[in-house]
């Protein structure tokens, strides 16, 4: 296979920081993938679009993408991507696809934004950086294929990873000493996080409600968006489309295959999401714009198509990869191969994750 030309990793590493005015200050370096290192810088340094409201959250910014529509921006808490939340103020509901790190007030955020309107809460899908802001909430939609896996982040300990637990001072990042009991990827507040480690025995758990693919929810006045299953990333990884305005918010479609245990294991593949997309495929047409889970928003719904090509590729021949990964923990070796997407970012998925009846 054609390797990259060059020493990428030594200049991918090289610090292109973004200025921000948030209150998250990162302790780890984390090099944004090159393609959407422009668009971000752009958009957050120089967009009018920004709006930001530090006195009630000092941890997002705003931009508004349609007239009733702001993506929120969050900065990774642990080192794996910054975020996009996305906030439709409905005629009688406003809905609200994932919740992010659960680090600043995003329930006060969004009443300023849209008022004291109901707010439905939607997750894409159950990583940490979709769904840890569900504490927050009553209750929580997802599809029910992520209901368990949801569940199983419905607790107050899924912060501790994100904390020094060494109990020693350690050195991370550009030789900065991280006291124990401090944040080791990303500066912020501990009081700022929205459940109160020291009080555990608060914490209130939310209801988890797994809808079925297709289901609709009714913002008033007939303003619908779906929920479109888009499952590989996870089993129950699910878009919410809005018909209104014709955008979709896909969440994380580009890896493949999470979890090797739990239910509904033959929708961590390749096959799932490829099976999604060709019934999306006819709806293409009718999108205005494709809003991701991280990166560049408001793409060209062919994004969508190149993804299916790239899923038919994969099926046809899984060794045809761009490039193979092998990780060591242990004494096992993980092998993950990467098919770059055209004029996107890249497929990634593991030899195991690409046919349903491999993981049946
Ligand atoms: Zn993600």
């Amino acid at each position: 296979m054609p390797g990259p030309l060059t020493n990428s990793k030594a200049i991918n590493g090289i610090p292109r920081p973004i200025k921000s005015d948030l209150k998250s200050k990162r302790i780890i370096f984390e090099p944004e993938h090159v393609v959407r290192w422009s668009f971000l810088k752009v958009l957050r340094e120089f967009s009018t679009l920004k709006e930001f409201y530090p006195e009630i959250n000092p941890y997002t910014e705003c931009y508004k993408v349609r007239d009733n529509t702001w993506a929120l921006f969050n900065e990774s808490f642990d080192g794996a991507g910054d975020v996009w939340m996305y906030l439709i103020n409905g005629p009688k509901k406003a809905l609200i696809v994932d919740t992010s790190f659960g680090v600043g007030d995003l329930k006060g955020l969004i009443r300023h934004l849209v008022g004291d309107k109901e707010v439905i809460v939607c997750n894409t899908h159950h990583h940490f950086d979709h769904c840890y802001g569900n504490a927050q909430f009553d209750t929580c939609y997802c599809h029910e294929n992520e209901v368990f896996d949801i569940q199983s982040k419905n607790n107050p300990d899924i912060w501790d990873y994100l904390f020094n637990q060494t109990g020693e001072t350690i050195v991370v990042g550009e030789n900065e000493e991280v006291k124990p009991g401090e944040p080791v990827y990303t500066h912020f507040d501990k009081k700022d996080l929205i459940v109160d480690l020291d009080h555990k025995e608060n914490y209130k758990p939310y209801n988890v409600v797994g809808v079925p693919d297709g289901y609709e929810f009714d913002l008033g006045d007939g303003y619908l968006v779906e929920a479109v299953l888009i499952p590989g990333h996870s089993a129950g990884q699910c878009a919410y489309y809005d018909k209104h305005n014709g955008t979709i918010f896909i969440g994380d479609c580009t890896g493949v295959g999470g979890r090797t245990a739990g239910p509904h294991q033959e929708f961590c593949t390749v096959e799932a999401m490829h099976d999604a997309l060709i019934k999306l495929q006819p709806r293409l047409k009718d999108m205005t714009g494709v809003f991701p889970g991280h990166g560049m928003f408001d793409t060209h719904p062919i994004m969508l198509q190149y993804l299916l090509d790239t899923t038919e590729q994969v099926l046809k021949n899984p060794e045809n990869y761009d490039k193979k990964t092998e990780m060591v923990r242990g004494d096992h070796t993980f092998v993950s191969y990467t098919k770059n997407i055209h004029q996107w970012t890249a497929l990634r998925y593991s030899p195991t994750s690409v046919y349903k009846n491999q993981r049946k």
